[in-house]
């Protein structure tokens, strides 16, 4: 009896196999198709043969290490930036392979978009904001290794690409951190320094002046040989 039992189950069994798998690659394409590399990570990290902890990565020629900060390419952008956190091969029952790396988002100015215009006017094109925010994405998103400098070190570079940006705050749960009131403030108006604007270094408290709040234009900046800010004149 038991004897007669047993093809019968493991037949079912197999059956019952092969419609889970036709069911996961459908899952899987659907997955794909919609750019949904979260929900293929965790639909295929269960598979045993699913590896998640790798330290580097080799993309065109490049060895990418996890902690490295990265340009990323994404809906025809390519001015994205984020930290490498993890490398990932996915596996599928097929023994298909899919490369992903989960990354940590540093928001950019363009990202901004909710801020108030002039807490925007604060903001640099090169400045970026580490947030808490995660995402699967695919190898083929890196475009190059970024490189993220302090304010400081920034404010003293005499050349640069457009891989190089500087941090002075975070954006967790979209809101600054250090709010942009605890921000390092520059010139008479007392406003945040914003590498994008121009600026005249007084000759006395070697303090920073927006040329448009001290009355001056490019032209007449240039030709001054020795400026005094307002607060050093009284
Ligand atoms: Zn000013
Ligand atoms: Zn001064």
């Amino acid at each position: 009896m038991s004897a007669s039992l047993e093809p019968k189950i493991s037949r079912t069994s197999s059956l019952n196999e092969k419609q889970d798998n036709v069911l996961l690659q459908s899952k899987i394409q659907n997955l794909i198709q919609n750019k949904d590399n979260n929900n293929l990570y965790k639909l295929l990290k269960k598979n045993k043969k699913s590896r998640t902890y790798y330290k580097k990565l080799k993309y065109d020629g490049i060895i990418y290490k996890i902690g490295q900060n990265l340009c990323i390419k994404a809906d025809r952008r390519v001015d994205y930036v984020a930290k490498l956190i993890k490398i990932v091969k996915l596996v599928d029952t097929n023994d298909e392979i899919y490369p992903l790396i989960k990354v940590q988002w540093y928001y950019r100015k363009f990202e901004l978009g909710d801020l108030p215009v002039t807490q925007l006017d604060y903001i640099s094109e090169n400045e970026v904001f580490k947030t808490n925010e995660y995402d699967y994405i695919e190898i083929e998103s890196i475009v190059s290794l970024a490189s993220i400098l302090t304010y400081q070190e920034f404010d003293k570079l005499e050349t640069m690409d457009d891989t190089t940006y500087f941090t002075r705050a975070g954006y967790i749960n979209r809101a600054f951190q250090p709010p942009i009131d605890q921000w390092t403030t520059t010139c008479i108006c007392e406003k945040p320094p914003n590498p994008d604007l121009k600026y005249i270094q007084c000759e006395v408290c070697q303090g920073w002046c927006h040329l448009k709040c001290v009355d001056l234009t490019r032209e007449k900046a240039k030709k001054l040989l020795n400026f005094v800010c307002p607060k050093c004149q009284q």
